[in-house]
């Protein structure tokens, strides 16, 4: 192995860059030349792949976003896509590959291998925290930490004006950053995709709490495959209750910023291990964590399983916001 590309894929995540940095500066020390591939798929596909030097990745350890863009590629989901990709690869003399980017990214990294026999290692960046095998993510840390700020924000207002307070937060199919932030926030109600708590419930529970004095509530939403669902939240509140709810959507803003020294650290680890196990000849795998240690897990179990939200965490926060 003399050249490896890396890339970054699907939705940005904080901590990307620190990634980046990490696999071309190990690479760099194990006398590897690194090829800097542009916006994911899309690049390998179109030929936007330029080698990287070490001066490169000065003062990006702290910048939110990549580098390298991102972008979304359907031709890569076709046989076709993929053949034309691994040849402009091939062409280009590069030998490896490391994937950054979420279960979609590993889907066509894991097929580059199977088809093409090129070999990859994943490295798990997205603020959903959704991907099997290993229980942290690249940039989940600063995402939560982002609606979080904003949360203690609103909650300042909301209890001034005694007002109950719906917040969506990010997470299509997983309620991650919901149940970490409403934890952390101290929300008196957590939606999940996973956990589709009923309205009427919910409302009991505000009443309840107004009976024991409480005077304002903030509910918090992940925004499942409808974003806006807190405006929708907020009608069946006030057409069944009377009570009025303000919405705040997060939105992008939890995509962005600089990471946090948690995401920086995961992502140096995760990068420097990414080549380290391709130096040893290791392939198709992601790299993860369990707990503190870094781990690899077969990328085909990381696509094929799930990883649910903690339930844990959402019954914890009940109790807590009594
Ligand atoms: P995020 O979780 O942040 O959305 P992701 O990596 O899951 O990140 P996707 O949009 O699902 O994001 O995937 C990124 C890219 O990976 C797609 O645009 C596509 O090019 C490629 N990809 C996704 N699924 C497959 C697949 N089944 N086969 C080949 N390539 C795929």
């Amino acid at each position: 192995m003399k050249r490896i590309g890396v890339y970054t894929s699907g939705g940005d995540a904080p901590g990307m860059n620190a990634a980046i940095r990490a696999v071309v500066r190990v690479s760099i020390a194990q006398n590897l030349e690194v090829y800097g591939i542009t916006a994911g798929y899309l690049g390998m596909l179109e030929n936007e792949m330029n080698p990287l030097q070490l001066r490169d990745m000065a003062n990006i350890i702290q910048r939110g976003g990549t580098i390298l863009k991102t972008a979304r590629s359907t031709e890569m989901m076709k046989p076709e896509g993929r053949t034309k990709a691994a040849t402009n690869l091939k062409n280009l003399g590069i030998d490896a590959l490391v994937c950054i980017g979420g279960d979609g990214s590993f889907r066509g990294a894991h097929a580059l291998w199977e088809e093409h026999q090129i070999p990859i290692v994943g490295v798990p960046g997205t603020i959903d925290n959704d991907i099997f095998g290993s229980d942290k993510t690249i940039g989940f840390d600063t995402a939560v930490n982002t609606a979080l700020e904003a949360i203690d924000r609103i909650r300042d207002t909301a209890a001034s004006h005694d007002r109950l307070f719906i917040v969506e937060v990010m997470g299509r199919n997983s309620g991650f950053i919901a149940s970490y932030v409403g934890l952390a926030g101290g929300a008196e109600e957590i939606f999940t995709p996973e956990n589709v708590a009923s309205v009427d419930k919910s409302i009991e529970r505000i009443k309840e709490s107004i009976r024991r004095g409480k005077t304002s509530s903030i509910l918090i939403t992940a925004e499942g495959q409808k974003p806006g669902r807190a405006y929708d939240l907020a009608d069946a509140i006030r057409k069944k209750s009377g009570m009025d709810a303000k919405v705040c959507i997060l939105g992008h803003q939890q995509r962005g910023g600089s990471p946090t020294a948690a995401d920086r650290i995961l992502a140096s680890r995760m990068g420097a291990a990414a080549v380290d196990a391709l130096m040893h000849g290791q392939c198709d795998i992601m790299i993860g964590t369990e707990g503190e240690r870094l781990v690899q897990v077969p990328l085909d179990l990381v696509t094929k399983n799930e990883k649910k939200t903690q339930m844990d965490l959402l019954s914890l926060a009940s109790v807590l916001a009594t």
